[in-house]
């Protein structure tokens, strides 16, 4: 760590992010003398190789506007790189390289066999047309597909990047490559190669996790309160799945406030979430708004403000601080299954693990979402569609599976699991024992 810090100064979410892994790993690693022979934690901090570019593009105003594109390639060694493309406004390589290194071990808990990468622009979507999001996205695939394709690296969604995004960034990759390579792509659309529940399935897979943990903890969801963060893509599905399993989402929330919903979202208003995305204009009061009577607005609050039994921050990185840990504990909160990717803070981490409240990382909650990127990789390769049915029961199975991992590496002498554990130790030692056995490259 000291090394890194020396190397990468300010890099504040990648030092964060392996400080984590390595922590995990550390007695482990110590027991595998070959490990530390072939150097694979010092191999495996660093990405493959990282892309940047110029992406220039023309707004509505007619005037010019320049961006920066990434792509970090960070880990193939069980499997081309795969991961999303995030559009934000504060993206810079650390967060990229964090969400790369991150993605390196979730994609190895899935069971399938995919590399870690990430990529995306300080493109901020907010604000912005149609026609502008159009025009960013063709302009970033100019550059971009040089650098992926179905075999090499297949990108997706994240923040910022939705159906619509996917959509203009394949057409331009496919002009540019004068191919229909649907698998260079996922997340596409449900006609045109897109698996079906591919959209609900980071809420979906999050859930089925959540119900496992519980089950573990002699626990049932049913009935259960819970506070969602974010109105996007991963929350939606959080939303849909949370109520059709019998709990109530109390809480949603925005970078401008909190919408308190006492008597849990309702269908119209879940689907409502979609307009609200669409709309670019990132603002949760908007919910409150159209449904006066069922939300009620709080500006400037987070959705931990709100009283409840489950919390599932499904919005941005370091989302929820220890501060925010402590009110969630006062307000009788005994659960958070982290959605989002590292939406903790470390502190919040600590508080969790050392106050008897169940906690459950990122990578392990999260990874339906590429999980089912996965299959739909496997179905473009075959070129057919699996029905609904099919899909959702290949996500269970995997979400199934990445709890038993967490708690076959997790558990500790007491008998309690440490999911940060369990998820770190089972993806470390899959990348780890792939590189090794692939020799010093
Ligand atoms: N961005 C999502 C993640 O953080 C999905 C990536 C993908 O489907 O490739 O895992």
């Amino acid at each position: 760590m000291a090394r890194l810090q020396a190397k990468y100064p300010g890099e504040k979410e990648y030092l964060q992010a392996v400080q984590e892994v390595l922590e995990s790993v550390e007695d482990v690693y110590n027991q595998h003398p070959e490990f530390e022979q072939a150097k694979i934690v010092e191999r495996m901090v660093e990405p493959d190789r990282i892309f940047t570019f110029r992406v220039t593009w023309v707004d509505d105003n007619g005037e010019v506007q320049t961006n920066t594109g990434y792509r970090v390639q960070f880990n193939s060694a069980i499997g081309p790189y795969k991961g999303g493309l995030r559009f934000h406004r504060a993206v810079t390589p650390s967060m990229l390289k964090f969400l790369g290194f991150e993605q390196t071990f979730k994609n190895a808990l899935t069971t399938l066999p995919m590399g870690g990468a990430k990529g995306g622009s300080d493109f901020d979507p907010k604000g912005k047309s149609n026609e502008e999001i159009m025009r960013f996205c063709q302009a970033f695939m100019m550059e971009l597909w040089q650098c992926i394709g179905p075999d090499q690296d297949i990108p997706a969604g994240d923040v910022g990047v939705g159906g619509r995004e996917i959509g203009y960034l394949y057409g331009m990759y496919k002009k540019l490559a004068r191919q229909y390579n649907t698998g260079v792509l996922t997340g596409k659309g449900g006609t045109w190669g897109g698996s079906i529940l591919r959209p609900e399935a980071t809420g979906f897979g999050a859930l089925y996790f959540t119900q496992n943990l519980l089950h573990k903890a002699g626990k049932d969801i049913k009935g259960m309160k819970v506070a969602v963060s974010g109105f996007g893509n991963v929350a939606w599905g959080a939303c849909i799945k949370a109520s059709e399993l019998g709990a109530k989402v109390v809480a949603i929330s925005g970078p401008d406030g909190v919408c308190e919903i006492p008597d849990g979202i309702t269908r119209e208003m879940i689907d409502y979430m979609l307009v609200m995305r669409a709309s670019n204009r990132d603002r949760v009061e908007d919910m409150a708004t159209k449904f006066p009577q069922k939300a009620r607005f709080i500006a400037g609050k987070k959705s931990w403000s709100i009283p409840v039994d489950i919390a599932l921050p499904c919005a941005f990185q370091n989302e929820l601080s220890e501060d925010d840990a402590k009110e969630l504990k006062a307000n009788g909160c005994f659960c958070c299954c982290e959605v989002s990717n590292m939406g903790c803070q470390p502190g919040a981490i600590h508080f969790f693990q050392h106050n008897g409240i169940l906690f459950a990382p990122g990578k392990a909650v999260n990874a339906g979402g590429v999980a089912t990127s996965g299959l739909e990789m496997t179905q473009n390769a075959e070129h057919i569609s699996w029905s609904g049915a099919e899909v959702d029961e290949k996500l269970h199975f995997i979400m199934d599976s990445i709890h038993e991992q967490c708690v076959k590496y997790g558990t500790q002498p007491d008998g309690s699991i440490d999911y940060v554990k369990g998820a770190n130790i089972a993806g470390f030692m899959k990348v780890a024992t792939a590189m090794l056995e692939q020799g010093t490259i």
